[in-house]
């Protein structure tokens, strides 16, 4: 089962549970008091604070804002913090830790417009969906000046760059959330603070102008966000021993984003930068490419979406030009982008005229297939015998077989996406190399993560298994930091650090990682085999597979996996195809021979990616290029980045969605728990309870609490009157310990004291 990193832990210990919180708080005293307030849940699972207005052994009637009353289990009461602690700007300080404390201490603060708060060493935000007063020189100034210290995005940054300064450590900032909770803005918040503080050399600009480039090629518009990434990303930023930016190197995180060149669903678009072109190039461009407006395209017709309201494309597209401009890509290169997207775009529309009763096609010589040919350089011919056949090797003979509807369709669409995946491989190495250039090796540099969060959707399908595995690793390198910061506060302390349990998910990342028997190289096995299917896929996984702790076995091509955060059934349907990614020989063949440097480089790379290419390209059936598998090759990515973090200190930041909506002054508290839930903040709430979260001075302590004592005590020395406090009250030593400089207690016992003093006073 899971393992814990300490062991002397006890599992009987009454502070284990949440529920406990009010019931070793007793019943009893809390309902003692007058106008009592407790949570209780209401049937539509949101929690309200309710007024007790009578109570028995077990059960409690509660008056509700509302004017009703609500009859409930005593055990299902959870209790409020008192009123001094609303809207705390770190949910640690909360005395009771429960989900409805958090979800509403968020909540207050949200509908102030705080939309930052800290949950101990995370900093949570909320998507405000409008314009917030929180940005600019001003606030950057203030935040330098530290004139300002409310938890914020700019106190994270400011915390990066000075401790690698003065520590001469890098550092990380890793933001993650759902699909629109506000990560790509986040991280352009930190990237601004960044820039301003370490400006100077104009490297900033440069750096600042990769955003509306890698928003362009990699953004689209989804049914959950208008400018969803569907790519994760790594910038770090350079600085010199000054504290300059001095340069920046930029890595991606992708699997199969180019999917949606050829297919999204209805309301959504393709990507940012086919709608900018058509609306916005030049008339010599126009013309160059053969350009039409957007609705002329199939490829972007199938979703009927081209507008995003609020936005102008045709304007975007100079922003993006500027952009190119600045990251130093020529003119000349720039339209040779440009007329990449217009042979991804005109490759859509290239038609096929079915020629015999087997259904084998042949290219219609119409103006699509006229000006993909114009635009990546080759001739008509070439094009049209790669689209609708195939060479294969049987035996020592060559033959050249034709294709059928389906088939030819399907390698034309293969022909689109793998242009575009490596155009856009080829814009991120122009960026790097631009920001590069300037770069000395000092070493000390600044990373910011955008990636996204963990995902569990009705259906899940290839690309949520390979975020989800992404984010189990990212979220053991999440506990392990907590872990490792918690035990660095009580052992400097001197508190016994070993009352403290904590869970990992070792279990899980060994029912991905694996060899041979594990979900990713079971994958790949099967990926491999001609025969394969998703369905013996499938099978295969819940033959070798059921033992493990995190997997379950569901009907047909589904199977469960227990996450961090919760179970997700995933649906294997395309998986194989998915991962296999692949590109047929003639394909890559026809780009090597063009004429155009794009799809030559394109190719050559496609080339020296294929396994054992080079020994025999036409490995196999003869026909497929066997590339790394898609999902190799993530994990080779994530390894590459787990490094990169483990050389750095890392900040966190999980961004959350208030609604579904994308609207301003909507809460909607079931959401909100599920995020956070999922990104790792109940588990931090979790940890910390389990430990001693609440931390106080001596002297804060003696001064909030020294006049309740009754008896004198013979020394006034701050630590003599805690104690003296602490005994007076009888709070039982499991519940606190006494450190050098602070007294450690276990969740709610400052709330009892605070009871006592409001009474007193
Ligand atoms: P994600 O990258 O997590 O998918 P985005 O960063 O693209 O989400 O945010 C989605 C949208 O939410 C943005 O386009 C913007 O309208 C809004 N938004 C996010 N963060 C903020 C913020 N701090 N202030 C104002 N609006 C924001
Ligand atoms: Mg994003």
């Amino acid at each position: 089962g899971r393992t814990f990193y300490s062991v002397a832990y006890n599992k009987a210990s009454p502070i284990s549970s949440s529920r406990s919180e009010l019931n070793w708080g007793d019943t009893t005293t809390y309902v003692a008091k007058k106008k009592l307030q407790a949570w209780c849940q209401l049937s539509n699972g949101n929690w309200e604070l309710g007024t007790i207005i009578s109570s028995s052994q077990s059960e409690s009637i509660l008056s509700l804002s509302n004017g009703g009353v609500l009859k409930v289990n005593n055990d299902s009461l959870l209790a409020p913090n008192p009123e001094i602690l609303n809207g705390v700007d770190d949910l640690m300080q909360l005395s009771y830790l429960n989900e409805p404390s958090v979800l509403f201490n968020l909540q207050f603060r949200y509908s102030h417009d705080l939309i930052y708060t800290k949950a101990g060493p995370v900093l949570v935000a909320i998507n405000p969906f409008k314009e917030v007063h929180l940005y600019g020189n001003q606030y950057i100034e203030a935040y330098k000046n530290k004139s300002i210290n409310g938890p914020h995005v700019y106190a994270i940054a400011d915390t990066a760059i000075h401790e690698m300064i003065r520590d001469e450590v890098n550092q990380s900032i890793i933001i993650s959330g759902e699909s629109g909770a506000g990560k790509t803005e986040t991280a352009k918040i930190a990237m601004q603070y960044l820039a301003s503080l370490g400006g100077g050399s104009g490297m900033e600009y440069e750096i600042l102008q990769t955003n509306p480039i890698l928003e362009a090629f990699g953004n689209a518009r989804t049914l959950r966000n208008d400018n969803s990434s569907r790519f994760g990303k790594l910038i770090e930023i350079h600085f010199s021993a000054t504290g300059k930016i001095c340069g920046a190197s930029i890595q991606t995180f992708s699997n199969s984003m180019q999917s949606r060149v050829v297919q999204c669903e209805i309301g959504e678009r393709s990507y940012h930068i086919f709608y900018q072109l058509c609306a916005g190039a030049p008339e010599s461009l126009r013309e160059k490419l053969n350009l039409r407006i957007a609705n002329e395209y199939k490829y972007l017709k199938r979703s009927n979406c081209y507008t995003i309201a609020g936005v102008d494309d045709a304007e975007r597209f100079h922003l993006v030009v500027d952009a190119m401009q600045a990251v130093h890509i020529s003119k000349n290169d720039q339209e040779s982008v440009f007329s990449m997207l217009a042979a991804i775009l005109w490759l859509g529309n290239i038609s096929f005229t079915v020629i015999d009763n087997e259904n084998h096609v042949e290219v219609a010589t119409d103006e699509g297939a006229q000006t993909v040919a114009k635009l990546i350089g080759c001739t008509l011919s070439e094009l049209k015998s790669a689209l609708s056949t195939r060479k294969m090797k049987v035996g020592n003979d060559n033959i050249i077989q034709k294709l059928t509807l389906s088939q030819a369709i399907v390698t034309r669409d293969a022909l689109a996406k793998s242009l575009y995946a490596s155009l856009f491989e080829w814009i991120v190495e122009q960026i790097n190399k631009s920001l590069g250039i300037g770069k000395r090796h000092t070493g000390r540099s600044i990373s910011i993560l955008d990636i996204y969060g963990f995902e569990s959707f009705n259906k899940n399908s290839f690309e949520q298994f390979c975020i989800n595995y992404a984010n189990e690793r990212l979220q053991q390198y999440f506990n392990s930091h907590l872990f490792k910061l918690e035990q660095e506060e009580y052992i400097q302390d001197g508190i016994d650090w070993a009352k403290v349990d904590f869970e990992d998910n070792q279990d899980c990342l060994n029912l991905f990682e694996k060899k041979p028997l594990g979900l990713l190289s079971l994958l790949d096995e099967e990926s491999t085999f001609p025969n394969g299917t998703d369905l013996t896929f499938a099978d295969k996984l819940k033959q070798h597979l059921s033992s493990s702790p995190c997997f379950k076995r569901e009907r047909d091509k589904a199977f469960t996996v227990h996450h961090y955060a919760g179970e997700v059934i995933y649906d294997t349907t395309g998986f194989l195809e998915k991962n296999r990614d692949l590109l047929h020989m003639d394909s890559i063949q026809l780009l090597a021979s063009c004429t155009c440097r794009l799809p030559q480089m394109f190719a050559s790379r496609m080339l020296s990616q294929s396994v054992n290419a080079a020994a025999n390209p036409y490995k196999s059936s003869g026909v497929d290029s066997q590339r790394l598998s898609v999902a190799s090759k993530f994990k080779s990515q994530l390894f590459q980045l787990m490094i990169r973090l483990g050389n750095a200190r890392p900040h966190f930041i999980r961004c959350i969605k208030p609604n579904n909506s994308q609207l301003p002054e909507n809460y909607e508290q079931g959401l909100v728990l599920q995020q956070l839930r999922c990104c790792g903040v109940l588990e931090v709430v979790r940890i910390s309870k389990s430990g001693y979260p609440t931390r106080i001075s001596h002297q804060k302590f003696a001064r909030r609490y020294g006049f309740l004592l009754l008896d004198n005590v013979a020394s006034r020395d701050p630590l003599s009157v805690s104690v003296a406090i602490l005994q007076q009250f009888n709070i039982v030593p499991e519940m606190y310990q006494v450190g050098f400089t602070k007294l450690f207690f276990r969740s709610g016992q400052v709330g009892l004291l605070e009871d006592t003093r409001n009474r007193t006073l």
